[in-house]
C-alpha cells in the first residue's frame, strides 16, 4: 500500500511514519502540505491512501479536498485532525459526496489501534468498489428472476437483550444469480421500486416467509417474523387483504408478524398508506419504523404513522459506546421509543460494547453481527443450539 502523510506539524508527520512502520507499511511519503502533495499526484505518483490533516496554514483540509477531486484521484482518503470532532466529519461528508473514497477519520492524538482499524477498512473497501463497478441489473433480468424463483429469503435473528433468548427473525431477501451468485438487496430493490416489479417481490418474500414460519412453528419455534415492505407497496389498497390471505393460508398468526417500513422518497400523499397500515394494525399486525433517523425515517413518520416498533438504524448503534454524540442520539431514541410505548430494536450490533451499551440503555431486541449474520432460513435450527452456549457465556441465563 503506497500511503501519502500531509501535516504541517514536522512532529505529527514523525509519529504518524513510526507507527505506519510498526503497522508494517513502509511505502509512505510525507509533505508539508496540500499544495505540495497536489504537485506529486500531478507530477505522476500514485497512492492508494492519502492521510491529511485538516488544520494546515496555506492550504486548509476543505481546500485540499476540494483540489483533490479535480486530480481524478482514484484513492483512498484518512482524514486527520485535532479539530472538534463535528467538525472532522462534516469534511468527511464533504469529501463524500466530492465523490471521494473516505475509509475513516483520526483525532489527534492518533493512537496506534485506531489507526490500525482505520486502515484495515482499506481491503473491505476495495471490496466494496469491485461490487459497485460490477454491473447493475436491469428490470427485464430481474423479473425473469423473479419467475424463475431465483429470489431466496435469509433470515437475521433478533434476540432480548435482558434474557438473551430469540423474539424473533428479519426475513432478508437475496437474488440466488446463475452466474453471478448471491445477490444483495442493495443491488436490486430500488430496480424493482423503480420499475413496478417491489408488489410482486414482497408478496413473494411475504408467502415464503409465512410458510417457513409455519415450519419453525411446528418445530415449537414461537416467535415475530419481520418482513420489510417499502413504502411503494403500501399504494394498493388491497395489500391488507393479501397480507390476511396468505398468513390464513399458512396458518400463521398476525400478531406474529412484523412490518418494517422504510421510505425511500419522501410521500406527497399520506392517504393510502395511512389506510393500509392503520388497517394492518387494526388487525395485529406490528408495525416496524425501519432505519430510524435517517432519510426519510423521521419524527414526522413517527407522529403520523401507528408504527409499535421503533428499530434504531445501525449507524447510531455500532460504536455508541465510543462516541459521546452518537450515545446522545441512540439513547434519545431509546427515550422516545419507551416514552411512546414502543418496543425498541437495534439493528448492527456488532461488539460486545454494542450489546453492554444497549442493555444498559434499556433497549428490548438487538440484531447484527454479534448475534448472527443473515443465514438461509433453514440454518436457523442449527444456529441455535450455538447460540444457546453462547448466551450462557454472556451470563445471560444459568448454566
Ligand atoms: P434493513 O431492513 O435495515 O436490514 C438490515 C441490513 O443490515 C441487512 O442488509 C443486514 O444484512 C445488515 N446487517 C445486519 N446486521 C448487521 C451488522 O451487525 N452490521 C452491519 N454493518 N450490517 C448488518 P441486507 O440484507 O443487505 O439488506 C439491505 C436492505 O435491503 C435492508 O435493510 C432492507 O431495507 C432491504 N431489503 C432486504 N430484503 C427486502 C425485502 O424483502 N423487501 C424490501 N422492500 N426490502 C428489502
Ligand atoms: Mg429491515
Ligand atoms: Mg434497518
Amino acid at each position: 500500500m503506497k500511503i501519502l502523510l500531509i501535516d504541517d506539524e514536522a512532529f505529527a508527520l514523525k509519529l504518524l511514519v513510526h507507527q505506519l512502520a510498526s503497522l508494517g507499511f513502509r511505502d509512505v511519503t510525507s509533505v508539508t502540505g496540500g499544495a505540495e502533495a497536489l504537485a506529486q499526484i500531478a507530477g505522476g505518483a500514485r497512492f492508494d491512501v492519502i492521510l491529511s490533516d485538516l488544520q494546515m496554514p496555506g492550504m486548509d483540509g476543505v481546500e485540499f479536498v476540494r483540489a483533490l477531486t479535480q486530480t481524478g484521484y482514484g484513492g483512498e482518503l484518512v482524514l486527520v485532525s485535532g479539530e472538534d470532532r463535528r467538525i472532522l466529519q462534516t469534511v468527511e461528508q464533504l469529501a463524500r459526496a466530492h465523490g471521494l473514497r473516505v475509509l475513516g477519520r483520526l483525532t489527534k492524538p492518533v493512537t496506534p489501534e485506531r489507526l490500525a482499524a482505520v486502515l484495515a477498512h482499506h481491503t473491505d473497501a476495495v471490496a466494496a468498489q469491485a461490487c459497485a463497478a460490477s454491473r447493475c441489473y436491469g428490470p427485464d433480468e430481474l423479473r425473469q428472476a423473479i419467475a424463475a424463483g431465483e429470489l431466496v429469503c435469509h433470515c437475521q435473528p433478533k434476540v432480548s437483550l435482558a434474557t438473551g433468548a430469540l423474539t424473533g427473525v428479519e426475513i432478508l431477501v437475496r437474488w440466488q444469480h446463475p452466474v453471478d451468485g448471491l445477490v444483495f438487496p442493495d443491488r436490486f430493490i430500488s430496480v424493482s421500486e423503480e420499475h413496478g416489479l417491489i408488489d410482486d417481490l414482497t408478496r413473494l418474500v411475504l408467502r415464503d416467509a409465512l410458510r417457513q414460519t409455519r415450519a419453525w412453528f411446528d418445530a415449537s419455534l414461537e416467535m415475530h417474523v419481520a418482513v420489510n415492505v417499502s413504502m411503494e407497496n403500501l399504494d394498493t389498497l388491497d395489500f391488507p387483504d393479501f397480507v390476511v390471505a396468505a398468513a390464513l393460508e399458512m396458518d400463521v398468526s398476525l400478531s406474529s408478524m412484523v412490518l418494517e417500513v422504510t421510505e425511500s422518497r419522501l410521500m406527497m400523499d399520506m392517504r393510502v398508506p395511512l389506510d393500509i397500515l392503520t388497517r394492518l394494525r387494526l388487525k395485529y399486525v406490528d408495525l416496524s419504523i425501519d432505519d430510524f433517523g435517517t432519510g426519510h425515517s423521521s419524527l414526522a413518520q413517527l407522529r403520523d404513522l401507528p408504527f409499535n416498533e421503533l428499530k434504531i438504524d445501525r449507524s447510531f448503534v455500532h460504536g455508541a459506546c465510543r462516541d459521546t454524540h452518537l450515545a446522545a442520539m441512540c439513547e434519545a431514541s431509546l427515550d422516545m421509543a419507551r416514552k411512546l410505548g414502543m418496543r425498541s430494536v437495534a439493528e448492527g450490533v456488532e461488539d460486545l460494547d454494542d450489546w453492554n451499551f444497549l442493555r444498559d440503555h434499556g433497549c428490548d431486541i438487538a440484531q447484527g453481527y454479534f448475534i448472527a449474520r443473515p443465514m438461509p432460513m433453514a440454518a436457523l435450527a442449527d444456529w441455535l443450539p450455538g447460540w444457546e452456549a453462547r448466551r450462557r457465556e454472556l451470563g445471560l441465563v444459568k448454566p
